[in-house]
């Protein structure tokens, strides 16, 4: 064998022995919240596509007219090519929207999330990260050469803790944090950890993937979002003052160094935007939907269109994913390091496109595998 493939098999072998394997599964989004996979039809609870606006037809059509009339590709990076006139349009109406000055799209919010950090901080500064932090903003925080520090999950007294002892000794301080945690549902105290910030002359950024369209936040420094999830398209933006989005069109590496988004995608997310902003109910009806869920199972009410069911091992959660696609519902079970060890977990994504006998049918069938009693919040704290 390949001395390249053996050690790679090697590597594998110790993650599957902890049930920690990934694998990507053909799966045909065909008729959201329907998905196909293996030649049978599931029901979705798995897709951040909170409102089903990524087949949306005015959504679809966006994009065809814009290829018809500009292609497919965007030919080079914003900064060599220009800027397509669909990018004012879409970073203004984001702007809007977040009562902002100005906005910028990135390719993804992956893309947002590492080069925004990178581009502004260095080695003379700290960060300080809430636990459960999405991976691309831990990976920023490597780029940028900045002392990096995490506190407990939206634990404030932690938070002033780490501020009071270090702040003094770094020349800037940024904080970051999601307004909807992506893997547990709840929502971080915005408003305070502003006030705390403010105290200690440290900056926020703050994480929107989950909360756009659904949960309201207080405004920070840099609001960061995507247009993957509930925009049902695809990129990333941050919004905030012009003077920061300006520099971030200098500094950030991950905008200057790819190339600009197909124009399509910028006419499809222009749309999508567009319609999260004048109807207002979706998101509302997928809150709704997920404290059904919540209040049918006796649950801790629903924050946001997350549930998490924390199983703890990672194969035993493997499992009860099988078990539910077996009954016909598609829901992940997520494991490390997307989580930390001993919370493995069933996450369940609400959409406004889910039928009320949907959720009914789910929650009978994890009602007879009991594992909603299994569901232990305190673990969340102790894993932390
Ligand atoms: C999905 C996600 C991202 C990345 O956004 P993409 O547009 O998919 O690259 C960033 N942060 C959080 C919290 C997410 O859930």
């Amino acid at each position: 064998m390949p001395e390249l493939d053996a050690v790679l098999m090697q590597r594998m072998q110790v993650q599957e022995v902890q049930g920690l394997m990934r694998q990507i599964v053909a799966t045909a989004r065909d008729r959201f919240p329907v998905v196909e996979r293996d030649n049978k039809r599931l029901i979705s609870f798995s897709c951040n596509d909170y409102f089903g606006l990524s087949q949306d037809v005015r959504v679809q059509q966006a994009a065809v007219n814009a290829i018809e009339q500009y292609g497919v590709g965007a030919g080079a990076s914003r900064l060599i090519t220009g800027n397509h006139p669909l990018y004012v349009a879409l970073e203004s109406q984001i702007a809007r929207m977040k009562h902002t000055e100005a906005a910028c799209v990135f390719g993804s919010g992956y893309l947002a999330n590492s080069g925004v950090i990178a581009a502004l901080m260095n080695k003379r500064d700290l960060i300080l990260a809430d636990k459960f932090a999405h991976a691309c903003m831990i990976d920023g925080a490597q780029l940028s050469d900045a002392t990096f520090k995490r506190f407990a999950h939206n634990d404030l007294a932690h938070l002033e803790r780490l501020l009071k002892a270090h702040r003094s000794e770094f020349e800037h301080c940024l904080i970051v944090t999601e307004t909807v945690f992506s893997m547990d549902g709840d929502v971080a105290p915005i408003a305070d950890i502003m006030a705390l910030a403010k105290h200690y002359d440290a900056w926020v950024m703050s994480d929107d993937a989950h909360g756009l369209g659904i949960v309201e936040s207080a405004a920070t420094d840099i609001q960061m979002g995507t247009l993957s999830k509930a925009a049902g398209v695809y990129g990333g933006y941050i919004c905030g003052s012009r003077q920061m989005i300006d520099y971030m069109i200098s500094f950030a590496r991950s905008l200057t160094y790819t190339t600009a988004l197909p124009p399509a995608l910028l006419a499809s997310a222009l749309e999508a935007m567009k319609i999260i902003e004048s109807e207002p109910s979706h998101g509302q009806i997928a809150l709704t939907h997920a404290q059904q869920f919540t209040t049918l199972l006796g649950l801790p009410p629903a924050q946001s269109a997350i549930v998490p069911l924390v199983i703890g091992d990672a194969s035993t959660a493997v499992k009860a994913s099988q078990s539910l696609a077996e009954a016909g519902f598609l829901v992940s079970a997520i494991r490390p390091p997307s989580v930390p060890a001993g919370t493995a977990r069933l996450r369940f994504t609400f959409s406004a496109k889910h039928e009320a006998e949907h959720i009914k049918q789910l929650v009978e069938c994890i009602k007879r595998h009991g594992w909603n009693t299994s569901f232990d919040p305190q673990r969340l704290d102790a894993a932390c």
